[in-house]
């Protein structure tokens, strides 16, 4: 058992034998021609073959896929008729007396290369683009048949790279998955895998594609990019039944898309999704979500170097915002400290970090930090429903001198004519005994809750969350959890405020019932979770 990693660009998993995918190569060779005119008339004619096989592929795609995904061989098509391109392929028959095919194949490198050292991702996925259009014409050319990927027995393709249009002729009845060991995450083929729902790994490596044999069992994990070659028993066992999860959740989607969260007897309530950064919304979406619930900023922290600048922020932010779709977006503040350390903080070691200066203790300690995150946080707020929240609160206090600095924040906007949005929400995360036991002190201050019961566990029943000797004495479901959400959800409604729930203990259906009891306003739960908390949602009776 081996295992190597690419980029997963499909959230599913497939296992199964690999077929190795390999072209038939076209031998190019740079012959002398001595009829210039009669390559220009071959080439003119491989132009006409080309673009009819590229209309019938926008017709096959459309009907199997989508507009969406069609429309990448429209794009081929404008490519192939590009004035440059081809002025570019005559002169070399012309000037050079190159065969058809020469010129073809050296003009294609030339247009691939530019694009491939443009500086934007995107444009440079680009170069897989050029390069299959070449390889039509060349096939069209020389009169050799493109490879189709067709067989007997259902496979994983595993290719050093796919072009489109090879991933477009994939018959889906034919193949589970497949594998590059190069090619980028923004190409044709990675975006066509995703929408045909094939699983697939990008960018596996050389020495992935030096291990790997014709035949061999291979788990392919499109939603981590993680490959295991010749999986021991058990591996294989763990992932066929994430497989059969996945399956599972498919059906659900399939079922209860666009449904409310409504109960039985008619009560509704939000379920939201939980995110670590902008890479969280496709699962999100794809999996339904009313708004995001908690996006986790501390991640844009943890994954650099340095402190992420306002610009670096906002953009993040903004992404997220926009692709919500005027959904809500609730970011919380900066939380670090405790587990998540981050060594350019220069924070001192303390004997218990968890009970440290950790969250919003930290901001209120440096402000100037604290007021570029929330500097960047009104700003995206002018491109979507935008709610902020305050983490490990455990005073009146605390939140006065957040919403004061908030003030501060959007007075500086307005002087510097910058928009941002008047109707953000301001919360606080109800996740320390204290700040639910004095939730009718917060209420009025704050426009809503969200409680985060991984700490409020921690905390109230005084278990480290990080110490695995304590799983038999950390119970979420102690009679004092339960009591301290009660109450803090009465506190908050007495005063018209709504409360969500964050942590885990959203998506413990055995709870649902609980919850709905309890008037709980919204649960918000990890991407995966969204639907199966709607199907309890869905047929409880409260
Ligand atoms: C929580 O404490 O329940 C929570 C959602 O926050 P985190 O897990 O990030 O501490
Ligand atoms: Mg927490």
């Amino acid at each position: 058992m081996e295992s190597f990693s690419g980029k997963g660009v499909c959230g599913a998993i497939a296992i199964g034998k690999v077929s190795l995918f390999r072209r038939r190569k076209t031998e190019i060779s740079r012959q002398p021609i001595g009829d210039t005119a009669q390559e220009l008339g071959r080439f003119a004619d491989a132009k006409a073959a080309a673009s009819e096989q590229l209309s019938a592929l926008y017709d096959k795609t459309l009907a199997a896929v989508g507009e969406d995904e069609a429309q990448i061989f429209q794009m081929h098509q404008i490519m192939l008729e590009d004035d440059d391109y081809c002025e570019r392929i005559a002169e070399l028959i012309s000037t050079e007396q190159v065969s058809a095919e020469y010129a073809v194949s050296a003009a294609g490198e030339e247009f691939a290369g530019i694009f491939a050292a443009m500086d934007d991702a995107y444009m440079q996925a680009r170069a897989a683009d050029v390069r299959d259009i070449s390889n039509r014409l060349i096939a069209c050319l020389s009169g050799a048949e493109r490879e189709t990927l067709t067989g007997v027995e259902k496979r994983i393709i595993v290719a050093d790279d796919l072009a489109p249009s090879e991933t477009a002729s994939l018959d889906k009845s034919c193949v589970l998955g497949f594998v590059t060991a190069f090619g980028a995450p923004n190409s044709h083929t990675a975006i066509l895998a995703r929408n045909m729902n094939l699983p697939a790994v990008i960018g596996a490596g050389a020495a992935f594609q030096a291990a790997v044999r014709d035949g061999d069992l291979l788990i392919a994990d499109g939603h981590t990019g993680k490959l295991i070659l010749n999986p021991d028993a058990e591996t294989e066992q763990t992932y066929r039944s994430m497989q059969q999860a996945d399956i599972r959740r498919v059906q659900l989607l399939l079922e209860l898309k666009g449904k409310p969260n409504r109960t039985k007897s008619g009560r509704e309530i939000r379920i939201f999704a939980n995110i670590g950064g902008p890479d969280g919304v496709d699962a999100a979406l794809a999996n339904d979500a009313g708004g995001i619930g908690l996006f986790r900023s501390e991640f844009l922290y943890l994954e650099q170097d340095d402190y992420p600048t306002e610009e670096q922020q906002f953009a993040a932010y903004k992404s997220v915002l926009e692709r919500m779709g005027g959904r809500q977006v609730i970011i919380r503040t900066l939380d670090i400290g405790a587990d998540k350390q981050i060594g350019y903080f220069g924070l001192d070691r303390e004997e218990n970090p968890a009970l440290g200066l950790r969250a919003v203790r930290i901001c209120l300690t440096r402000p100037e930090l604290f007021r570029t995150q929330l500097r960047a946080l009104y700003r995206a707020s002018a491109y979507g429903q935008l709610g902020i929240m305050f983490p490990m609160i455990t005073s009146v206090s605390e939140v006065e001198q957040c919403l004061a600095i908030c003030e501060q924040t959007k007075q500086e906007l307005k002087r510097d004519g910058i928009p941002f949005s008047d109707s953000v929400e301001l919360g606080i995360m109800i996740e320390t005994p204290a700040a639910a036991i004095i939730s009718d002190l917060l209420a009025p201050t704050v426009d809503f809750f969200s409680i985060g019961t991984n700490d409020l566990t921690q905390y109230t029943l005084a278990c480290d969350r990080q110490n695995p000797n304590l799983a038999a004495f950390s119970d979420p479901h102690h009679e004092a959890i339960l009591r301290l959400i009660e109450m803090t959800v009465r506190n908050a409604h007495a005063r018209r405020r709504w409360v969500g729930i964050c942590g885990e203990l959203a998506a413990d259906t055995s709870l649902t019932d609980t919850f709905l009891r309890m008037g709980v306003d919204e649960l918000s739960v990890s991407a995966p979770s969204v639907l199966p908390l709607r199907e309890a949602v869905r047929s409880s009776s409260v």
